[in-house]
């Protein structure tokens, strides 16, 4: 699966002070399952080490401008970030991770001053953070600072492999049994995302109106990325638990039901991790041979090495 992110993340010394803003999370933990389409804006137009640059609101407009010198950076820098797009797009990307707070990469929250130098009340995105949401509008996209956060890390991570499916997917000449069993594996995935959404593609799946293959798809893919999106909720993940728990409610011993019972409430009450219910329905889904619930990629949406469902602060 290929990622793009800013360069400076992995190390490469590319800022400008001709440093790197290397983050462990990414340049190790997530470099074992991901191939890199490191990127720089900045670096060939302006060269390293170079000026700082910042946004600045003239005349309506957000233009990119030195900080010493003024100078109008705002096009060759429109125009790097309109070469990257075009290889992003070629390289198949599943997924960017941007460097926060920076004029050209920062996702959010970017200061934006006027032509005298002083902060204006709004904030923006980076001129490229903001050309890669509006060329790649369901690409997942977070920022290093943002995924200190538990919650936003373990949606992320979960988001990117969904995506990642979904494109080998759709580039796999699926027939509509293929598209069928592809839904079923990831029901209760969606579910937990967002249940509106999760109907929806049932109905198009449905396919009532016996519509056109490449038109169904077009429509599940539309919703399956916007539902992968949304963030995860101690309340609808419940639910699911709750469902899964259905399929096994007539192999269950006593103790077993009990055990399963106290787990999915204890995680309602935010005292243990989903880790263990979750373990605890595989366990019990393999030991009573129901293939229905083993097949469920909400069991496992991304390898168990990164561990991110062990953390209480990852559901909320
Ligand atoms: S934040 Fe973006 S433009 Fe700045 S050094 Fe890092 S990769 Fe380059």
């Amino acid at each position: 699966m290929k990622i793009g992110v800013s360069a400076c993340l992995l190390g490469v010394e590319c800022n400008w002070s001709a440093g790197h803003n290397r983050y462990p999370f990414v340049s190790e933990d997530l470099a074992k399952y991901v191939e890199y389409v490191p990127l720089c804006p900045e670096a060939p137009v302006l060269g390293v080490p170079r000026e700082t640059i910042r946004l600045v609101k003239e005349e309506g407009r957000i233009k990119v401008k030195g900080h010493k010198s003024e100078r109008d950076y705002t096009q060759p820098l429109t125009q790097i970030s309109q070469e990257y797009l075009k290889r992003l797009k070629e390289e198949g990307v599943c997924g960017f991770i941007l460097k926060a707070k920076s004029p050209t990469c920062g996702m959010e929250r970017v200061k934006v001053y006027n032509p005298q130098g002083m902060p204006e009340r709004e904030s923006e995105a980076g001129i490229f953070a903001k050309m890669l949401r509006q060329a790649m509008p369901h690409l997942p996209i977070e920022e290093d600072g943002r995924l200190y956060d538990a919650w936003i890390k373990e949606n992320f991570i979960m988001q990117i492999f969904a995506y990642e499916s979904w494109r080998l997917f759709s580039l796999s000449s699926p027939k509509m049994g293929d598209l069928v069993h592809f839904y079923t594996r990831y029901k209760f995935l969606l579910q937990a995302k967002d249940e509106r959404l999760y109907r929806e593609m049932g109905r198009v799946v449905a396919n009532s109106d016996q519509k056109p293959l490449g038109e169904i798809l077009l429509q599940f893919g539309e919703l399956f990325l916007q539902a992968i999106a949304k963030k995860n909720k101690i309340s609808t993940t419940y639910n699911v638990l709750e469902h899964c728990a259905g399929f096994l409610k007539n192999h269950l011993t006593p103790t077993q039901k009990e055990e399963l019972r106290s787990a999915m409430q204890e995680f309602r009450e935010g005292i243990v991790p989903l880790v263990l219910p979750v373990r605890l329905l595989r366990l019990y889904a393999k030991q009573y041979g129901i293939g229905y619930l083993q097949d469920q990629i909400f069991f496992e949406p991304y390898p168990r090495d990164f561990a991110l469902r062990s953390d209480l602060k990852a559901y909320k």
